[in-house]
């Protein structure tokens, strides 16, 4: 089998070579670009399968990255950045980026999610636009909209089941606030959080075991919501 190809736009020496290692190691094939110049190329030469990107770039800004390999890829991409800031991961991920990773970080943990997300490529690659999806005791079967807890049916109104949808079809990634207004609600919704916060509330009162210490349906605090795959 072919190794998964990863991209790591990084300027900073130490870190793309601890990276690089790292994911070489666990059986996959890097390649580095020090710079947003060298990112573009390599992003569109070497068909990379996942990218990881830092925002700040001697040439330039990452999110610009994030843009053009939108235009042509969907390969997950995730931000590795000391810009801990909300609103530099909210623009990121508005821009299409999945995920986020603050520095400093642990190299586990970027590791984690690196498998996450190929995982999640890999399914959506491979299966028609699946329509079963289960987390926990909750199965989904979203072509017939029955939803099951402990096999029994729960009922949800139409907007509750839009949201999840939503979070289903992006699993695994941070949908920021606005993406999930826009989605569910519609673009002239976006600046209404608190639509957000109430429906969340009612999935998780639905669906969690426990609705106050969530399993799956993630807050991901200042930025938006992650269904854990
Ligand atoms: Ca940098």
């Amino acid at each position: 089998m072919q190794k998964p190809i990863i991209l790591i736009v990084e300027d900073e020496d130490h870190i793309a070579r601890v990276v690089k290692s790292s994911l070489e190691d666990a059986g996959y094939e890097v390649y580095r670009a020090p710079g947003l110049a060298e990112g573009r190329i390599e992003a569109a030469t070497r068909s990379p399968q996942l990218i990881i990107l830092d925002l700040g770039l001697p040439d330039g800004d990452g999110t610009d990255l994030i843009r053009t390999v939108r235009s042509y890829s969907n390969a997950p991409v995730i931000i590795l950045s000391a810009r801990s800031g909300d609103e530099a991961k909210v623009e990121a991920l508005d821009l299409g980026a999945d995920d986020f990773i603050a520095k400093p970080f642990s190299m586990t943990e970027l590791l984690a999610r690196v498998r996450a997300h190929l995982r999640r490529a890999t399914t959506i690659s491979t299966t028609n636009p699946s329509t079963q999806f289960s987390f926990g005791d909750v199965t989904c079967d979203l072509a017939h909209g029955i939803v099951t807890k402990n096999a029994s049916e729960v009922h949800l109104t139409k907007l509750e089941f839009r949201l999840l949808s939503v979070l289903i079809a992006g699993r695994g990634r941070v949908l920021t606030h606005r993406q999930l207004l826009a989605d569910v609600w519609g673009a002239a919704y976006v600046e209404h959080p608190h639509y957000l916060r109430l429906y969340m509330a009612r999935l998780r009162q639905k669906l969690e075991d426990n609705p106050a210490a969530p399993k799956y349906f993630m807050t991901e605090t200042g930025i938006g919501y992650r269904l854990k795959a």
